[in-house]
């Protein structure tokens, strides 16, 4: 119960804590609320953000004033609900998602939140869809949740096609844990992630529960 022990890693967020802040900072309305519990209910799995992350997303784009965001990996478009309540009526955000039916239920839940108009959920795989995004930037922000391996390349994409003063940001910084794996190439990939963003971004890596990377494009 000291400071030194929250800065060696020691968390104070008990699922009480949590409740609490989610239930006064990051409230649901309907889309957002089934939004969060589609992918259960659709049989995908549960692998979305919190709903403190969710929420921070949402802030971040706002600070920035962004108008134009891509997003890697979709699942059911909870967190691209987030995102996309942070753009102005001629905004827009490009969602990335390779699997059919987690494309199909985010088209629906993005629908049902009446974003259809600035949301475009982008069928296929992202390596070849955010080449071809390339001609709408440059963006405001890039949100990488996809495949760790290929962190890599999403932020060598976003360095490429970010603003200067853009915003990058990168859920899962942890590695569900194993960010420190030596016999692991996933976890070799996230630390050259780490290393590449830190040398080219003004960066830091927030300790949510699975870490957070943030860089502001120079
Ligand atoms: N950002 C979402 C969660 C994304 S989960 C949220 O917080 O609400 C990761 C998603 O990335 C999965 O739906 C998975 O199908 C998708 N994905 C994985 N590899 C991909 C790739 N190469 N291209 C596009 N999507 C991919
Ligand atoms: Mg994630």
């Amino acid at each position: 119960m000291a400071d030194h022990d929250s800065r060696a890693g020691q968390h104070y967020g008990s699922t009480e804590v949590l409740r609490f802040v989610e239930d006064t900072h990051a409230p649901h309305d309907e889309a957002l609320a089934s939004t969060y519990a589609a992918p259960a209910q659709e049989g995908m799995p549960a692998i979305h953000v919190s709903r403190s992350e969710a929420r921070f997303l949402e802030v971040l784009m706002r600070l920035i004033g962004a108008r134009r965001i891509v997003e890697v990996g979709t699942l059911a478009g909870y967190s691209a609900l987030r995102l996309a309540r942070a753009l102005p009526p001629e905004g827009r955000l490009w969602t990335l998602e390779k699997d059919p039916h987690h494309a199909a239920v985010a088209r629906r839940q993005v629908d049902l939140a009446g974003f259809s108009d600035r949301v475009e959920v982008c069928l296929g795989d992202a390596i070849e869809t955010l080449a071809a995004l390339s001609e709408h930037g440059p963006f405001d922000a890039v949100f990488i949740d996809a495949d760790k391996e290929r962190y890599p390349d999403y932020g060598a994409w976003a360095l490429g096609n970010l603003r200067p003063g853009g915003l990058l940001v990168a859920d899962n910084a942890f590695l569900f844990g194993k960010l420190m794996d030596q016999t692991s190439s996933t976890a070799g990939a996230m630390r050259a992630f780490h290393r590449a963003v830190a040398s080219r971004f003004e960066s830091a890596c927030v300790p949510t529960p699975d870490g957070m990377v943030i860089g502001i494009r120079r």
